[in-house]
């Protein structure tokens, strides 16, 4: 562990400070897409397709040791996950000191799942999925299109650490927050990340209470059991797929009364380095 908790708060509001909405899928897309186009220290790779045959488009930036892989709208309306790639990527080209000082191969997929986002990826609104369509990170053993991008993609590269940009951001509903990693992660860091989120006004989900890791936090073939999901599917999940790799993590925000887009980033941010600093630094 490199930077203190102080730090990452300090730059996570730094690195989120121009957001003033979270951006649809259309939008992600082409700002990434530019930042390449104007900044040769970007590298565009075509990872794959949609189902429906839209190209999925990886950005990757340095050539540090431990490779570290974010990827965002999953889902429908997961929208929170775009704008924090879109404002890494920006940082990065624009010479970030911190982010430029971590030795890091930086990996962004800044929209896995184009087919299924509500207005044609163009506007967001507050959507639920439809239970009849198979979620790109729960069908590995009869995959979407974008569940091989993203696999073939990540044994390419062998991600220490995935950022999995899950959220609950489409609902509209305002919830307690709570943090998924795939594996227990120590105690101090668990801390770190609830006092971070605290500070910036977040609350806890306190029906999840890991036993080390403590409020809000539960590891991914736990908490599945609790939503009604059979154990064995955790099996039949990418999550599973990139532990072959190293963490894998997600947290549930969603929108909140008296917390800005801004914030919302900051705070998905702030998770990313809290984690970046104390698994892989
Ligand atoms: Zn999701």
């Amino acid at each position: 562990m490199q930077y203190k908790l102080q730090t990452i708060i300090k730059i996570s509001k730094v690195l989120s400070s121009e957001v003033n909405k979270i951006l649809p899928p259309v939008d992600v897309i082409r700002e990434c897409a530019l930042l390449a186009q104007t900044n040769k220290n970007i590298r565009e790779i075509n990872i794959g397709h949609t189902e429906k045959g839209h190209p999925i488009k990886a950005y990757e930036f340095g050539n540090g040791k431990s490779p570290v892989l974010f990827y965002g709208f999953p889902d429908p309306g997961e929208a929170i996950g775009g704008t924090t790639i879109l404002s890494l990527l920006r940082a990065l080209s624009e010479g970030n000191k911190f982010l430029s000082s971590l030795d890091i191969t930086w990996h962004f997929i800044p929209c896995l799942n184009f087919d299924d986002q509500p207005n044609e990826g163009k506007i967001l609104s507050n959507v639920f999925r439809d239970p009849n369509i198979r979620e790109v990170d729960w069908c590995v053993s009869n995959p979407r299109s974008e569940t091989t991008a993203l696999l073939n993609y990540a044994k390419t590269i062998s991600p220490l650490l995935t950022l999995t940009l899950h959220d609950e951001y489409h609902s509209g509903a305002s919830m307690p927050v709570y943090v998924i990693p795939t594996r227990e992660i120590q105690p101090d860091t668990a801390e770190q990340i609830r006092a971070c989120l605290k500070s910036f006004g977040f609350k806890f989900n306190s029906k999840y209470h890991h036993k080390t890791m403590g409020e809000g936090f539960e590891t991914l073939a736990n908490i599945i059991v609790t939503w009604g999901v059979d154990k064995e599917d955790y099996n039949n999940s990418t999550f599973k797929q990139l532990t072959k790799y190293g963490l894998v993590a997600g947290s549930e925000l969603s929108q909140q009364e008296g917390i800005t887009p801004s914030v919302l980033v900051a705070a998905q941010i702030a998770i990313s380095l809290i984690l970046i600093n104390s698994v892989l630094i």
